[in-house]
């Protein structure tokens, strides 16, 4: 408890910023705290060792899923790679589109990213309606590989998850 209390004392609100009415989750403070962002990572490390031991990839989400992913691939001794908004990334990409709540929005991968079989972990900083994560499953799915889960700091809608059906989804808060 001691760790979450550290993360979640971090994540700051803010009532109207984007949208008004909607409360706006600013995690930047974690990356702030030295000790909150070990306690990300420490968190995420020990759910993936005891519940996906066997994961090949960590796969992040543009943008806040950059700053997470990349220190837990490295603890795990696996690789990272980007799943970016449309139009980021050089070379072949395959795409999917997908709706926000009042936008709509297209993720995009590397063909080279991630090979058939691989077995992949996405991690972003927080799940609303589920909608860019389940474009990432598409995504990951689409190159043959499986998506074992996902890793999130905060669940900000509790039945975000909903969207993901199969998919587990792992967080650290919810909201
Ligand atoms: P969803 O597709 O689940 O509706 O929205 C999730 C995506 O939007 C994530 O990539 C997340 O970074 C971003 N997002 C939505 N709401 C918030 C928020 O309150 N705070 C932050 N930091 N990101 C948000």
């Amino acid at each position: 408890a001691g760790k979450l209390d550290l993360i979640s004392k971090c994540i700051r609100t803010f009532p109207d910023f984007h949208t008004k009415g909607i409360p706006f989750k600013d995690i930047f403070p974690v990356l702030k705290d030295p000790k909150a962002l070990a306690a990300v990572t420490d968190l995420f490390e020990e759910q993936v060792r005891r519940a996906y031991p066997q994961v090949d990839l960590i796969v992040g989400l543009d943008a806040r899923g950059f700053l997470f992913g990349p220190l837990l691939a490295q603890r795990l001794g696996v690789g990272f790679a980007p799943i970016r908004k449309k139009g980021k990334l050089p070379g072949p990409t395959l795409s999917v589109a997908y709706s926000l709540e009042y936008a709509k929005a297209e993720a995009e991968m590397q063909e080279d990213a991630v090979s058939a079989g691989k077995k992949v972990l996405i991690v972003d900083d927080l799940l609303a309606t589920g909608g860019t994560l389940y474009a990432a499953c598409e995504l990951i799915k689409r190159q043959k590989a499986e998506v074992l889960g996902c890793l999130v700091v905060e669940l900000k809608y509790l039945n975000g998850s909903e969207k993901l059906q199969s998919t587990p989804v792992f967080s650290l808060i919810q909201y």
